[in-house]
Protein backbone atom coordinates (compact mmCIF):
# COMPACT_ATOMS: atom_id res chain seq x y z
CA UNK A 1 0.00 0.00 0.00
CA UNK A 2 1.18 3.37 -1.00
CA UNK A 3 0.74 6.23 1.75
CA UNK A 4 -1.48 8.99 0.89
CA UNK A 5 -1.00 12.83 2.01
CA UNK A 6 -3.26 15.57 2.71
CA UNK A 7 -2.88 18.67 3.66
CA UNK A 8 -2.40 17.94 7.41
CA UNK A 9 0.61 15.76 6.91
CA UNK A 10 1.82 19.01 4.94
CA UNK A 11 4.22 21.54 7.09
CA UNK A 12 4.81 24.42 4.93
CA UNK A 13 7.70 26.03 7.21
CA UNK A 14 9.56 23.90 4.52
CA UNK A 15 8.72 25.90 2.08
CA UNK A 16 7.55 29.52 3.03
CA UNK A 17 10.25 30.95 2.93
CA UNK A 18 12.61 29.64 0.44
CA UNK A 19 13.23 30.62 -2.87
CA UNK A 20 11.90 28.31 -6.06
CA UNK A 21 13.15 28.68 -9.45
CA UNK A 22 10.94 27.16 -11.70
CA UNK A 23 12.51 26.61 -14.82
CA UNK A 24 10.35 26.55 -18.18
CA UNK A 25 6.88 28.36 -18.25
CA UNK A 26 5.07 25.95 -20.37
CA UNK A 27 2.28 23.42 -19.35
CA UNK A 28 3.47 22.37 -15.50
CA UNK A 29 5.43 25.34 -15.24
CA UNK A 30 3.22 28.41 -15.47
CA UNK A 31 0.96 26.21 -13.05
CA UNK A 32 3.60 25.46 -10.22
CA UNK A 33 5.01 29.20 -10.29
CA UNK A 34 1.84 30.92 -10.23
CA UNK A 35 -0.38 29.07 -7.39
CA UNK A 36 3.25 28.93 -5.74
CA UNK A 37 3.34 32.81 -5.52
CA UNK A 38 -0.43 32.66 -4.68
CA UNK A 39 0.22 30.48 -2.12
CA UNK A 40 3.41 33.12 -0.89
CA UNK A 41 6.48 31.29 -1.79
CA UNK A 42 9.31 33.49 -4.20
CA UNK A 43 9.32 32.83 -7.23
CA UNK A 44 11.93 33.03 -10.10
CA UNK A 45 11.03 31.78 -13.69
CA UNK A 46 13.62 30.68 -15.60
CA UNK A 47 13.73 30.92 -19.15
CA UNK A 48 16.46 31.11 -21.99
CA UNK A 49 16.50 35.08 -23.43
CA UNK A 50 15.21 34.42 -26.62
CA UNK A 51 12.08 32.39 -25.27
CA UNK A 52 8.89 33.11 -26.26
CA UNK A 53 7.14 32.04 -22.70
CA UNK A 54 9.16 35.28 -21.06
CA UNK A 55 6.66 37.72 -21.58
CA UNK A 56 3.83 35.80 -20.27
CA UNK A 57 5.44 34.95 -17.26
CA UNK A 58 6.02 38.78 -16.56
CA UNK A 59 2.66 39.66 -17.84
CA UNK A 60 1.81 37.26 -14.95
CA UNK A 61 3.26 39.43 -12.38
CA UNK A 62 6.61 37.19 -11.91
CA UNK A 63 10.31 37.64 -11.81
CA UNK A 64 11.88 36.26 -14.83
CA UNK A 65 15.79 35.42 -15.42
CA UNK A 66 17.81 33.46 -17.31
CA UNK A 67 17.52 29.26 -15.52
CA UNK A 68 21.39 30.13 -14.60
CA UNK A 69 20.47 33.65 -12.94
CA UNK A 70 17.30 31.53 -11.26
CA UNK A 71 19.17 28.77 -9.80
CA UNK A 72 21.60 30.42 -8.68
CA UNK A 73 19.57 32.37 -6.00
CA UNK A 74 17.45 29.50 -5.35
CA UNK A 75 17.37 26.71 -2.75
CA UNK A 76 14.57 24.92 -4.85
CA UNK A 77 15.14 24.18 -8.99
CA UNK A 78 12.04 23.03 -9.99
CA UNK A 79 12.75 21.07 -13.94
CA UNK A 80 9.73 21.89 -15.75
CA UNK A 81 11.16 22.16 -19.61
CA UNK A 82 10.57 19.28 -21.83
CA UNK A 83 11.87 16.16 -20.96
CA UNK A 84 14.26 16.27 -23.52
CA UNK A 85 15.93 19.60 -22.97
CA UNK A 86 16.23 18.80 -18.90
CA UNK A 87 19.63 17.21 -19.37
CA UNK A 88 20.84 20.23 -21.20
CA UNK A 89 19.37 22.92 -19.01
CA UNK A 90 20.73 20.90 -15.95
CA UNK A 91 24.08 21.07 -17.36
CA UNK A 92 24.23 25.28 -17.50
CA UNK A 93 22.34 25.14 -13.55
CA UNK A 94 24.56 22.59 -12.22
CA UNK A 95 26.90 24.53 -11.12
CA UNK A 96 24.21 26.78 -9.18
CA UNK A 97 23.00 23.98 -6.91
CA UNK A 98 24.46 24.43 -3.47
CA UNK A 99 24.78 21.81 -0.56
CA UNK A 100 21.58 21.46 0.74
CA UNK A 101 19.67 22.62 -2.18
CA UNK A 102 16.90 20.51 -4.12
CA UNK A 103 16.51 19.57 -7.56
CA UNK A 104 12.51 18.89 -7.86
CA UNK A 105 10.83 16.88 -10.57
CA UNK A 106 7.52 16.58 -12.07
CA UNK A 107 8.14 13.29 -13.67
CA UNK A 108 11.18 10.88 -13.48
CA UNK A 109 12.59 9.85 -16.98
CA UNK A 110 16.00 11.83 -16.79
CA UNK A 111 16.87 10.65 -13.06
CA UNK A 112 15.87 7.34 -13.56
CA UNK A 113 17.77 6.72 -17.04
CA UNK A 114 20.76 8.14 -15.47
CA UNK A 115 20.36 11.46 -18.02
CA UNK A 116 20.67 13.74 -14.88
CA UNK A 117 23.47 12.57 -12.47
CA UNK A 118 22.74 15.22 -9.76
CA UNK A 119 25.79 16.31 -6.94
CA UNK A 120 25.47 14.44 -4.24
CA UNK A 121 24.79 17.01 -1.58
CA UNK A 122 21.14 18.50 -2.77
CA UNK A 123 17.80 16.63 -2.38
CA UNK A 124 16.02 14.96 -5.33
CA UNK A 125 12.89 15.05 -5.19
CA UNK A 126 9.33 14.73 -7.57
CA UNK A 127 6.04 16.31 -7.50
CA UNK A 128 4.41 14.91 -10.52
CA UNK A 129 0.81 16.40 -10.56
CA UNK A 130 -1.64 13.65 -12.37
CA UNK A 131 -3.12 16.27 -14.67
CA UNK A 132 -1.97 18.53 -17.61
CA UNK A 133 -0.66 22.39 -16.06
CA UNK A 134 -3.83 24.19 -16.55
CA UNK A 135 -6.16 22.10 -14.48
CA UNK A 136 -3.44 22.37 -11.63
CA UNK A 137 -3.99 26.07 -11.75
CA UNK A 138 -7.56 26.03 -12.58
CA UNK A 139 -8.08 24.05 -9.65
CA UNK A 140 -5.72 25.61 -7.48
CA UNK A 141 -7.51 28.77 -8.35
CA UNK A 142 -10.91 27.47 -7.52
CA UNK A 143 -9.99 26.13 -4.36
CA UNK A 144 -10.13 22.20 -5.36
CA UNK A 145 -6.82 20.37 -5.39
CA UNK A 146 -5.19 18.38 -8.12
CA UNK A 147 -4.13 14.51 -7.55
CA UNK A 148 -0.27 14.46 -7.15
CA UNK A 149 3.17 11.58 -6.57
CA UNK A 150 5.45 12.37 -4.31
CA UNK A 151 8.85 10.54 -4.43
CA UNK A 152 12.47 11.18 -3.11
CA UNK A 153 15.71 9.67 -4.82
CA UNK A 154 18.03 11.51 -2.99
CA UNK A 155 17.80 13.03 0.51
CA UNK A 156 21.08 14.77 1.54
CA UNK A 157 19.39 17.04 4.35
CA UNK A 158 16.91 14.69 5.42
CA UNK A 159 13.98 17.35 4.80
CA UNK A 160 13.91 15.99 1.38
CA UNK A 161 10.52 14.42 1.91
CA UNK A 162 8.77 17.34 3.86
CA UNK A 163 9.78 19.82 1.79
CA UNK A 164 8.50 18.05 -0.98
CA UNK A 165 5.13 17.76 0.96
CA UNK A 166 5.50 21.54 1.45
CA UNK A 167 6.08 21.98 -2.00
CA UNK A 168 2.94 19.86 -2.87
CA UNK A 169 0.80 21.86 -0.84
CA UNK A 170 1.80 25.03 -2.18
CA UNK A 171 0.74 23.76 -5.46
CA UNK A 172 -2.36 22.77 -4.33
CA UNK A 173 -1.90 18.76 -4.24
CA UNK A 174 -2.29 17.79 -0.99
CA UNK A 175 -5.73 18.74 -0.82
CA UNK A 176 -6.53 16.22 -3.08
CA UNK A 177 -4.20 13.67 -2.23
CA UNK A 178 -0.65 13.22 -2.81
CA UNK A 179 0.27 9.08 -3.52
CA UNK A 180 4.38 8.01 -2.45
CA UNK A 181 6.07 6.33 -5.04
CA UNK A 182 9.85 6.15 -6.34
CA UNK A 183 11.22 7.83 -9.42
CA UNK A 184 11.48 4.37 -10.92
CA UNK A 185 7.69 3.01 -10.28
CA UNK A 186 6.59 6.49 -11.36
CA UNK A 187 8.64 6.35 -14.46
CA UNK A 188 7.95 2.79 -15.24
CA UNK A 189 4.15 3.17 -14.85
CA UNK A 190 3.91 6.33 -16.78
CA UNK A 191 5.43 4.95 -19.89
CA UNK A 192 3.68 1.64 -20.07
CA UNK A 193 0.60 3.39 -19.58
CA UNK A 194 0.94 5.86 -22.46
CA UNK A 195 2.35 3.08 -24.47
CA UNK A 196 0.11 0.21 -23.59
CA UNK A 197 -2.80 1.32 -22.62
CA UNK A 198 -3.90 5.23 -23.00
CA UNK A 199 -2.20 7.56 -25.90
CA UNK A 200 -0.86 4.05 -27.61
CA UNK A 201 -3.13 1.45 -27.04
CA UNK A 202 -6.76 3.51 -26.92
CA UNK A 203 -5.52 5.35 -30.57
CA UNK A 204 -4.92 1.56 -31.82
CA UNK A 205 -8.07 0.50 -30.92
CA UNK A 206 -10.37 3.03 -31.82
CA UNK A 207 -8.59 3.38 -35.75
CA UNK A 208 -8.62 -0.54 -35.88
CA UNK A 209 -12.30 -0.13 -35.04
CA UNK A 210 -13.29 2.22 -37.58
CA UNK A 211 -11.33 0.71 -40.38
CA UNK A 212 -13.23 -2.44 -39.66
CA UNK A 213 -16.35 -0.98 -39.95
CA UNK A 214 -15.43 1.45 -42.83
CA UNK A 215 -13.31 -1.68 -44.82
CA UNK A 216 -16.68 -3.34 -44.65
CA UNK A 217 -19.03 -0.93 -46.49
CA UNK A 218 -20.31 1.27 -43.41
CA UNK A 219 -20.22 5.19 -43.34
CA UNK A 220 -16.86 7.00 -41.96
CA UNK A 221 -19.54 9.03 -39.96
CA UNK A 222 -21.24 6.57 -38.38
CA UNK A 223 -18.09 4.58 -37.96
CA UNK A 224 -16.37 7.60 -36.36
CA UNK A 225 -19.64 8.57 -34.14
CA UNK A 226 -19.28 4.51 -33.28
CA UNK A 227 -15.65 3.75 -32.23
CA UNK A 228 -14.01 7.73 -31.91
CA UNK A 229 -17.15 10.20 -30.49
CA UNK A 230 -18.70 7.54 -27.58
CA UNK A 231 -15.12 6.35 -26.05
CA UNK A 232 -15.27 9.60 -24.00
CA UNK A 233 -18.99 8.69 -22.62
CA UNK A 234 -17.68 5.17 -21.82
CA UNK A 235 -14.50 6.78 -20.40
CA UNK A 236 -16.61 9.28 -18.25
CA UNK A 237 -18.43 6.42 -16.78
CA UNK A 238 -15.44 4.62 -15.77
CA UNK A 239 -13.93 7.64 -14.24
CA UNK A 240 -17.04 8.40 -12.34
CA UNK A 241 -17.86 4.95 -10.77
CA UNK A 242 -15.21 2.58 -12.08
CA UNK A 243 -15.78 0.06 -14.99
CA UNK A 244 -19.41 -1.43 -13.17
CA UNK A 245 -20.65 2.23 -13.28
CA UNK A 246 -20.25 1.76 -17.21
CA UNK A 247 -21.93 -1.41 -17.06
CA UNK A 248 -24.58 -0.87 -15.15
CA UNK A 249 -25.41 2.43 -17.63
CA UNK A 250 -25.06 0.41 -20.78
CA UNK A 251 -28.01 -1.82 -22.64
CA UNK A 252 -28.45 -5.24 -20.99
CA UNK A 253 -26.78 -6.07 -24.96
CA UNK A 254 -24.08 -3.92 -24.54
CA UNK A 255 -22.84 -5.49 -21.26
CA UNK A 256 -23.48 -8.93 -22.52
CA UNK A 257 -22.23 -8.69 -26.19
CA UNK A 258 -18.91 -6.47 -24.33
CA UNK A 259 -18.07 -9.60 -21.36
CA UNK A 260 -18.54 -11.71 -24.18
CA UNK A 261 -16.19 -10.11 -26.87
CA UNK A 262 -13.84 -7.91 -25.59
CA UNK A 263 -11.58 -10.49 -24.38
CA UNK A 264 -11.65 -11.66 -27.71
CA UNK A 265 -10.18 -8.19 -29.16
CA UNK A 266 -7.28 -7.88 -25.54
CA UNK A 267 -6.34 -11.97 -26.24
CA UNK A 268 -3.08 -13.44 -24.31
CA UNK A 269 -0.93 -12.42 -27.59
CA UNK A 270 -1.81 -8.93 -26.63
CA UNK A 271 -1.08 -9.45 -23.54
CA UNK A 272 2.49 -11.12 -24.14
CA UNK A 273 2.74 -7.89 -25.82
CA UNK A 274 1.92 -5.67 -23.43
CA UNK A 275 5.08 -7.49 -21.09
CA UNK A 276 7.06 -6.41 -24.52
CA UNK A 277 6.57 -3.33 -23.85
CA UNK A 278 6.83 -3.00 -20.14
CA UNK A 279 10.33 -5.08 -20.43
CA UNK A 280 11.11 -2.64 -23.15
CA UNK A 281 10.32 -0.04 -20.31
CA UNK A 282 12.17 -1.53 -17.45
CA UNK A 283 15.41 -2.61 -19.56
CA UNK A 284 15.78 1.10 -20.75
CA UNK A 285 15.52 -0.30 -24.81
CA UNK A 286 12.94 2.37 -24.99
CA UNK A 287 14.54 5.22 -23.49
CA UNK A 288 17.76 4.57 -25.38
CA UNK A 289 15.65 4.75 -28.64
CA UNK A 290 13.79 7.54 -27.90
CA UNK A 291 17.17 9.62 -26.56
CA UNK A 292 18.87 8.76 -29.89
CA UNK A 293 15.73 9.46 -32.03
CA UNK A 294 15.80 13.48 -30.49
CA UNK A 295 19.77 13.54 -30.91
CA UNK A 296 19.23 12.66 -34.72
CA UNK A 297 16.35 15.24 -35.21
CA UNK A 298 13.16 12.89 -34.53
CA UNK A 299 13.55 11.40 -38.62
CA UNK A 300 10.32 8.44 -37.31
CA UNK A 301 8.90 10.52 -35.15
CA UNK A 302 8.46 13.53 -37.88
CA UNK A 303 7.22 10.71 -40.47
CA UNK A 304 5.09 9.10 -37.42
CA UNK A 305 3.60 12.27 -36.55
CA UNK A 306 2.44 13.23 -40.09
CA UNK A 307 0.65 9.93 -41.08
CA UNK A 308 -1.47 9.95 -37.85
CA UNK A 309 -2.50 13.43 -38.94
CA UNK A 310 -3.58 11.92 -42.51
CA UNK A 311 -5.51 9.54 -41.13
CA UNK A 312 -8.85 9.56 -42.55
CA UNK A 313 -11.07 9.73 -39.45
CA UNK A 314 -8.95 12.89 -38.83
CA UNK A 315 -10.85 14.47 -41.75
CA UNK A 316 -13.97 12.98 -40.64
CA UNK A 317 -13.70 14.03 -37.42
CA UNK A 318 -12.90 17.71 -38.42
CA UNK A 319 -16.09 17.91 -40.58
CA UNK A 320 -18.14 16.14 -38.00
CA UNK A 321 -17.16 18.37 -35.21
CA UNK A 322 -17.70 21.23 -37.34
CA UNK A 323 -20.99 20.39 -38.48
CA UNK A 324 -22.55 19.29 -34.74
CA UNK A 325 -22.49 21.52 -31.62
CA UNK A 326 -21.01 20.01 -28.52
CA UNK A 327 -22.27 21.08 -25.24
CA UNK A 328 -20.85 18.63 -22.78
CA UNK A 329 -20.24 21.48 -20.42
CA UNK A 330 -16.46 21.04 -21.07
CA UNK A 331 -13.91 23.13 -23.38
CA UNK A 332 -11.28 22.55 -25.07
CA UNK A 333 -7.55 23.33 -24.78
CA UNK A 334 -8.39 25.42 -28.34
CA UNK A 335 -11.68 27.10 -27.14
CA UNK A 336 -10.21 28.10 -23.97
CA UNK A 337 -7.05 29.84 -26.00
CA UNK A 338 -9.53 31.50 -28.43
CA UNK A 339 -12.08 33.11 -25.83
CA UNK A 340 -9.13 34.14 -23.93
P1 LIG B 1 6.36 22.14 -21.81
O1 LIG B 1 6.67 21.51 -23.11
O2 LIG B 1 4.99 22.72 -21.63
O3 LIG B 1 7.49 23.23 -21.46
C1 LIG B 1 7.68 24.29 -22.26
C2 LIG B 1 8.51 25.32 -21.52
O4 LIG B 1 9.88 24.95 -21.50
C3 LIG B 1 8.41 26.66 -22.22
O5 LIG B 1 8.42 27.69 -21.26
C4 LIG B 1 9.67 26.66 -23.05
O6 LIG B 1 10.08 27.96 -23.31
C5 LIG B 1 10.64 25.98 -22.10
N1 LIG B 1 11.79 25.44 -22.82
C6 LIG B 1 11.77 24.60 -23.89
N2 LIG B 1 13.03 24.33 -24.29
C7 LIG B 1 13.84 25.01 -23.45
C8 LIG B 1 15.26 25.12 -23.36
N3 LIG B 1 16.05 24.47 -24.21
N4 LIG B 1 15.75 25.91 -22.38
C9 LIG B 1 14.94 26.56 -21.52
N5 LIG B 1 13.61 26.48 -21.55
C10 LIG B 1 13.07 25.72 -22.52
O7 LIG B 1 6.66 21.08 -20.64
P2 LIG B 1 5.62 20.30 -19.72
O8 LIG B 1 5.04 21.24 -18.74
O9 LIG B 1 4.71 19.46 -20.56
O10 LIG B 1 6.62 19.28 -18.99
C11 LIG B 1 7.48 19.70 -17.96
C12 LIG B 1 7.73 18.51 -17.05
O11 LIG B 1 6.48 18.16 -16.41
C13 LIG B 1 8.20 17.26 -17.77
O12 LIG B 1 9.10 16.59 -16.92
C14 LIG B 1 6.93 16.45 -17.95
O13 LIG B 1 7.17 15.07 -18.06
C15 LIG B 1 6.23 16.77 -16.63
N6 LIG B 1 4.78 16.57 -16.63
C16 LIG B 1 4.02 17.18 -17.59
C17 LIG B 1 2.65 17.08 -17.55
C18 LIG B 1 1.80 17.85 -18.49
O14 LIG B 1 0.64 18.02 -18.21
N7 LIG B 1 2.29 18.37 -19.62
C19 LIG B 1 1.96 16.26 -16.51
C20 LIG B 1 2.84 15.78 -15.47
C21 LIG B 1 4.21 15.91 -15.57
P3 LIG B 1 10.62 28.42 -24.77
O15 LIG B 1 10.59 27.23 -25.69
O16 LIG B 1 9.68 29.52 -25.17
O17 LIG B 1 11.98 28.90 -24.49
MG1 LIG C 1 21.25 27.78 -5.30
MG1 LIG D 1 2.86 10.52 -19.08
Amino acid sequence: ESPVYYDDDANRDYIDDKTVAVLGYGSQGHAHAQNLADSGVDVIVGLREDSSSWGAAEDDGLRVATPVEAAAEADVVSMLVPDTVQPDVFEDVREELDAGDTLQFAHGFNIHYNQIQPPEDVDVTMIAPKSPGHLVRRNYENGEGTPGLLAVYQDATGDAKAEALAYAHAIGCTDAGVVETSFREETETDLFGEQAVLCGGISALVKAGYETLVDAGYSREMAYFECLNEMKLIVDLMYEGGIGAMWDSVSDTAEYGGLTRGDDVVDDAVRERMDEILEGVQDGTFAREWIAENQAGRPSYTQLRTAEKNHDIEAVGEDLRGLFAWDDGTESEEQEAEEA
